[in-house]
C-alpha cells in the first residue's frame, strides 16, 4: 500500500501557523521564549524582497497564543505593502511581545527580545508599536544596531507622529484635488475623529489652509485644548454620519464597516489610522459604490515609516519631509490607476506595492 504522501496545499487546512488566517506566504516566523526574563514574543518576516523587513514591536496583553500569532502575521504583511508603495527599500515585518506592558515589561526582557532580534542578522529591524517607548528601543538597542526609533540624543529620528501627520495631510490634499478638483482645503468641512498625537498636528495643517475643523475624541480636556489653540469646533453628535466634506479615521481601526458606510455624508476619507476597512475588499467595494474616495491608510500614514527610515540612511528632517510630502503624487496616482482599471482605491495601493515587489524580484533573478 502507498504511503500518505501530505499533500502541500493540505497544510493551509490543518496547520496552526501555515494554515492561520492572515497567513500570507510570509518568509520567516520566530517564537521567541526565555524564561528567565518571562520572555515570550513572536517575530513575522512577512517579506523582504525590497530590503530588511521593518516594523515595529507591540507589545499586548493577548487572550491567547493564536491571537498573537494572528496580529503578527496581519501586521508584518502590512508592513510590507506601506513600505513598497511609499518607494522604501524595505520589506515587511512585526514583533508581538504577549504580556502586559504596564506590570510585565523589564529592561532584562527587553534586552532578551534584542539579542533574538540580533539573531537574525538585520533581516528584522525592530522599532516602536503600541506598548512600547522610545526608551524601550534605547535598551534593545543596547544589544542590537538592528533597531529604530531610539532617543535622538542616541542618534535616532525622534517622534514619527508630526511626520504622519504632515503625510496624512498631502494624502488628503491629493484626495481634494481629486475629488473637488481644488488645490487647497479652504472652506472644506472635515470631521477629526482622534485628536491625539497625529490627529492634533493635522488639525493645525487643515486651519492654516483655512479649512473647517471639526474634531471628535473621549477626551473631553484635549478637545478644548485643541479647539482653543486651534479654533476647531467640538463635535458633539454621531461621528459617521457627520454632515462633512472630509472624514479622517485618527483613532481607531475597523471604522469603515457595513453599519458606518452606509450612513457616511462625508465624500472624501483621509486619516491616519490603522486598517480603517473592516474587511479590505466589501468595504472597499462599498465606498466605491458609494462615490466616496478613500485615500489607503497604509499609504498616506507612512510618514512614520519613512521618518525611521531616515534613520537607517541617514536623512536629514529636510529629506524626511520631502519624501513625506510624495505621499501627495503617489495618492493621486493610485486614485488614476483605480479609476482607469475600474478597482477600489485600497487595491490599486495594493497593486502599485506588488508590481514594485514583483519587479524586483525578476530582476534578482535575473
Ligand atoms: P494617540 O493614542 O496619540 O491618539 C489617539 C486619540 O484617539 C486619543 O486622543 C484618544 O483619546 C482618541 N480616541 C480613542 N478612542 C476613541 C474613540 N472611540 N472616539 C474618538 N476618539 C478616540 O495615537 P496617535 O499616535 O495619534 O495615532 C492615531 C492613529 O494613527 C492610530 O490608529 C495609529 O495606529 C495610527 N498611526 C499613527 C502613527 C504615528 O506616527 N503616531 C503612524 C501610523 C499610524
Amino acid at each position: 500500500m502507498e504511503a500518505d504522501i501530505l499533500n502541500p496545499n493540505d497544510l493551509k487546512e490543518i496547520g496552526p501557523v501555515f494554515g492561520q488566517q492572515s497567513f500570507d506566504d510570509h518568509e520567516q516566523v520566530v517564537f521567541c521564549n526565555d524564561k528567565d526574563t518571562g520572555l515570550k514574543a513572536i517575530i513575522g518576516i512577512h517579506n523582504t524582497t525590497l530590503g530588511p523587513a521593518l516594523g515595529g514591536t507591540r507589545m499586548w496583553n493577548y487572550q491567547s497564543e493564536m491571537e498573537a500569532l494572528n496580529d503578527v502575521l496581519r501586521l508584518s504583511r502590512g508592513m510590507t505593502y506601506k513600505s513598497a508603495v511609499t518607494g522604501l527599500d524595505l520589506g515587511g515585518g512585526k514583533a508581538v511581545i504577549i504580556g502586559d506592558a504596564k506590570t510585565q515589561k523589564t529592561p532584562e526582557m527587553m534586552r532578551s527580545f534584542g539579542r533574538f532580534v540580533h539573531s537574525l542578522g538585520g533581516k528584522y529591524i525592530t522599532a516602536e508599536d503600541i506598548g512600547m517607548e522610545t526608551k524601550d528601543m534605547d535598551t534593545v538597542h543596547e544589544v542590537t544596531p538592528h533597531v529604530t526609533g531610539i532617543s535622538e540624543s542616541k542618534g535616532g529620528s525622534g517622534n514619527p507622529s508630526p511626520v504622519t501627520a504632515y503625510g496624512v495631510f498631502m494624502g488628503m490634499k491629493a484626495a481634494v484635488k481629486h475629488k473637488f478638483g481644488v488645490d487647497s482645503l479652504e472652506g472644506k468641512k472635515v470631521l477629526v475623529q482622534g485628536i491625539g498625537h497625529v490627529g492634533s498636528s493635522l488639525v493645525k495643517h487643515i486651519r492654516e489652509e483655512d479649512g473647517e475643523v471639526f474634531i471628535s475624541d473621549i477626551n473631553r480636556e484635549r478637545m478644548e485644548k485643541i479647539r482653543d489653540q486651534y479654533g476647531a469646533i467640538i463635535y458633539e453628535g454621531d461621528v459617521y454620519s457627520a454632515d462633512v466634506d472630509i472624514y479622517a479615521p485618527c483613532a481607531l481601526g475597523a471604522v469603515l464597516n457595513s453599519e458606518t458606510i452606509p450612513v457616511l455624508q462625508a465624500q472624501v476619507i483621509a486619516g491616519a489610522a490603522n486598517n480603517q476597512l473592516s474587511d479590505e475588499t466589501i468595504h472597499g467595494r462599498m465606498l466605491k459604490e458609494r462615490g466616496i474616495l478613500y485615500a489607503p491608510d497604509f499609504l498616506i500614514n507612512a510618514g512614520g515609516i519613512i521618518n525611521v527610515y531616515a534613520e537607517l540612511e541617514g536623512y536629514d528632517r529636510k529629506e524626511i519631509f520631502r519624501k513625506t510630502e510624495n505621499i501627495y503624487n503617489t495618492t493621486l496616482n493610485i486614485f488614476d490607476t483605480a479609476d482607469k482599471e475600474g478597482i477600489t482605491t485600497h487595491q490599486a495601493a495594493f497593486k502599485i506595492a506588488q508590481d514594485r515587489i514583483d519587479a524586483k524580484k525578476q530582476e534578482s533573478q535575473k
